[in-house]
């Protein structure tokens, strides 16, 4: 797999048995439909109460065509906005897939930094993340920012796979 930025090849990493691309050059990085769904555990129901005011209003959802393709079938990526693009994602409806750069997850962690849910987030990851040092595959860059990637797959699952199942609706309809 090619990244949408650079066409540098896309290298692995595994998070909690799920596998992550990214990539080494811009480190953005790549999850599969599947991918997402594996990171949902039995103990991902205590997320239920944790109030993420990150995503949460579906009105300020906004889809557009990106200039991105998708790393596995080169269809276009679709961008979804949030609130005037203070957060971006890439999206392929014909594979499910989602891609972020490094500077969107960047801006997500520092807007859950501002909040208390990432105290309460980090609180809920540290022992996975504790468990996941042995078994860690990708580069330091990314070893120092393990819990903030844990939390940010885990809140794309809850977030776009659990909670806005319209976000799919409205990239069938572009
Ligand atoms: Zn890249
Ligand atoms: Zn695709």
């Amino acid at each position: 797999m090619e990244c949408p930025n650079d066409k540098e090849y896309l290298e692995k990493v595994l998070f909690h048995n799920v596998e992550v691309d990214y990539c080494p050059k811009c480190l953005g990085m790549w999850f599969d439909k599947d991918e997402l769904r594996q990171a949902k555990d039995d103990k991902d129901a205590q997320l239920n109460w944790v109030d993420i005011d990150l995503w949460r209003d579906k009105s300020r959802f906004n889809v557009a065509k990106g200039d991105k393709h998708c790393p596995v079938c080169r269809a276009g990526l679709q961008e979804v906005r949030y609130d005037e693009s203070k957060t971006k994602v890439g999206f392929c409806k014909m594979c499910g897939g989602a891609w972020l750069d490094r500077g969107e997850f960047k801006q997500i962690i520092n807007y859950l930094k501002n909040k208390s849910d990432y105290e309460i987030l980090h609180f809920y990851t540290k022992n996975l993340v504790l468990q996941l040092w042995e078994v860690f595959s990708g580069p330091e860059t990314l070893r120092s920012e393990l819990a903030d990637f844990l939390m940010v797959l885990k809140l794309f699952n809850y977030k776009f796979e659990t909670q806005h199942p319209h976000i799919t609706q409205l990239l069938e309809s572009l």
